[in-house]
């Protein structure tokens, strides 16, 4: 998969058009000109997806556009048509955070959908009663399939937001049953956690949610879930080396481009490519190319050049690990929790 950073106000505060909205890092440092994503970068980025076959085949999985708020870009409709032309499937992550079906946002999502587009969201309990759900009422109805992600900083926090998800789809007229079953199960698992291992680390969270399935697929509808565990960040925009809710261990990242794979590629509104899932704020030096400004004989020269010192640092951070010396950075520039 390919995600592509499209926009970077953020958009928690000015819930409709973006006036003199907040960045956040990693977007922080973009000037407030080049905030939303251009057509003509676009038509450049896709372009050379086209020509880099490693980037060429994540985009055949699909491509996520994401920022900042995917929405608050006034050429978003564009944009995701420009990168149908380089992928079967292209989404737009959204925080559905809108006032209302006249918003431009609402607008612009409703013609992604109607253009063969998928729109995702991230759940937040502080919008939801007011601004997400009457909007994610009407989006079950437009497409067939979207991933919600749940990001929670505690086990009360992730047990709260899928009730209310189960009450949700519980009440609508469709037939979404095997969604409620699905989030019915994660509620029984998560509610027995929160009874008797409220506290409990990672591991055992993980061997007690382990297989459940992470998609409840029907005719009519599939929903995906996506449960992640918040982090801190600090004023520098580094991440900490534990999660919020299971700080007892470091949360470690097992990086597949240190290992010769590919699985990933984040790509910033700069040009600036990433291979794993980062949002930018996990600070990982060794460079992957510049979409934009760099032909794709440098970006394949890059991607090994990279690869390489990755995994020089990677195993530095699994004796630092092995050694106690959580958190020390090493010279090849990859944050201390990738291993
Ligand atoms: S080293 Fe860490 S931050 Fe860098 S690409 Fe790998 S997983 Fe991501």
């Amino acid at each position: 998969m390919l995600s592509i950073f499209v926009e970077a106000s953020c958009n928690r505060y000015n819930r409709d058009e973006c006036i003199d909205c907040h960045v956040y890092e990693p977007l922080a440092d973009i000037p407030k000109s080049d905030w939303h994503m251009t057509p003509d970068q676009a038509r450049l980025m896709a372009s050379k997806i086209k020509q880099v076959d490693t980037l060429n085949s994540l985009a055949q999985q699909e491509i996520n556009l994401t920022g900042g708020e995917a929405t608050q870009n006034p050429h978003i409709v564009e944009i995701t048509k420009i990168f149908q032309s380089a992928s079967p499937s292209v989404c737009v992550h959204t925080n559905l955070e809108i006032n209302s079906k006249s918003s431009k946002r609402w607008l612009r999502l409703i013609e992604i959908v109607k253009g063969g587009g998928r729109v995702d969201i991230t759940l937040y309990p502080t919008a939801w009663e007011k601004f997400q759900k009457p909007l994610l009422k009407e989006l079950i109805t437009l497409q067939n399939r979207m991933i919600i992600n749940l990001i929670f900083e505690n086990l009360i926090h992730l047990q709260e937001q899928i009730q209310l998800l189960k009450v949700f789809f519980s009440t609508e007229e469709q037939n979404f049953k095997h969604v409620v079953k699905l989030l019915q199960q994660y509620n029984e698992k998560v509610s027995w956690l929160v009874k008797n291992q409220a506290e409990c680390d990672d591991k055992v969270y993980e061997t007690h949610m382990g297989g459940t399935e992470a998609f409840a697929h029907g005719e009519n509808f599939t929903l995906g879930l996506s449960l992640l565990p918040a982090f801190r960040v600090d004023t520098e925009g580094m991440r900490s080396m534990t999660s919020i809710p299971f700080p007892q261990n470091p949360y470690i990242i097992h990086c597949p481009a240190a290992r010769g794979s590919i699985d990933i590629m984040t790509i910033l509104q700069t040009g600036e490519m990433t291979p794993c899932c980062d949002v930018g704020n996990l600070k990982c030096q060794p460079k992957f190319g510049n979409l934009i400004t760099d032909s794709p004989k440098e970006i394949m020269e890059k991607f090994e050049e990279s690869s390489k010192v990755m995994a020089i640092g990677i195993s530095k951070n699994q004796e630092n690990l092995k050694n106690g010396n959580l958190g020390k950075l090493v010279k090849e520039g990859i944050p201390p929790y990738c291993g």
